[in-house]
């Protein structure tokens, strides 16, 4: 399906910036977001059960304890107890929810994780949020991690999580961004323009224009962290990361960061940095349903 417009503000005017692995790749005029020209149809985008190998299901214990802060941080908006995860892959962070007391579920398009989460008793339903029969306006919050620049249709998927949230309730998400030092300064090279796993990365206007389309109030919306281990493999010429060596190589970087205290500090530092310019490699939004 050819795109008339960004996915991100929905601006029509976009100039083509290459390709890659076959794909256009084409940056809103209006708001610098980055996106593939053509969206692949069904059954041709992503393998969801090749990205969902045995390795992928196994999550460290670093980060179970860094969902177990993103839920407590998330606690204020609790008033039906009702949380939803959508695109929640192996399920850690409906693990996290319902370790705190939430009636947790989860949304999935892959079959395998699906299958393995329900065996172990969580509440996951298999299918594109899209469509699935899920409550309106019963969440107190919906998280969505890293799932925005898989979708073929981002905005709807932003409007939808807007009726499926009560009135007051906050909608988390985090998304890789194509304004962040590591997009600029290796472009179409950098491992997360990984097209058709990736169809787009938004920039901080875009996404923030996506989610006040979608009816929502921005509470906070900032661009944060960086992956230096691709820089500096790039930097000494030793080309591309393979998709896989990417998570890897972030958990095992994160981990050794948090492990060292002096490795927390400069990754603070590093992330204060950041925020101040606004070349973090991830952005990071909260936002609300208004009341009424
Ligand atoms: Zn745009």
């Amino acid at each position: 399906v050819e795109r008339a417009a960004c996915p991100a503000c929905a601006d029509p005017a976009a100039d083509p910036v290459g390709r890659k692995d076959g794909h256009e790749l084409r940056r809103c005029r209006g708001c610098r977001s980055l996106f593939v020209g053509t969206v692949p149809g069904a059954g041709a985008g992503e393998d969801y059960e090749a990205y969902y190998d045995e390795g992928n299901l196994e999550v460290p214990a670093f980060v179970h304890r860094r969902l177990d802060e993103l839920v407590a941080a998330l606690a204020p908006y609790r008033r039906e107890n009702r949380w939803l995860d959508v695109g929640c892959g192996a399920g850690a962070l409906v693990e996290a929810a319902a370790r705190a007391g939430w009636r947790a579920q989860g949304t999935e398009i892959a079959p395998r994780p699906v299958a393995r989460l329900r065996e172990r008793g969580f509440d996951v339903l298999a299918g594109d949020v899209l469509e699935l029969p899920l409550p309106e306006g019963a969440y107190d919050v919906v998280t969505l991690v890293e799932v925005l620049e898989h979708v073929p249709e981002p905005r709807a998927l932003l409007a939808r999580i807007a009726a499926l949230l009560r009135p007051g309730g906050v909608l988390h998400l985090t998304t890789p961004h194509a304004r962040g030092a590591s997009a600029r300064a290796l472009g179409a090279g950098w491992s997360i323009v990984s097209p058709p796993e990736h169809l787009q990365l938004f920039s901080l206007p875009g996404l923030r224009a996506a989610v006040r389309d979608a009816g929502l109030v921005e509470v906070e919306a900032h661009a944060e962290g960086v992956n230096p281990y691709e820089l500096l493999r790039a930097a000494r010429g030793r080309g591309r990361v393979r998709p896989d060596d990417r998570v890897e190589t972030s958990y095992r970087l994160n981990e050794s960061l948090h492990r060292r205290r002096a490795g927390v500090v400069a990754k603070r530092a590093a992330n204060a940095l950041l925020d101040r310019t606004r070349l973090g490699d991830s952005l990071k939004c909260r936002a609300i349903r208004p009341a009424g």
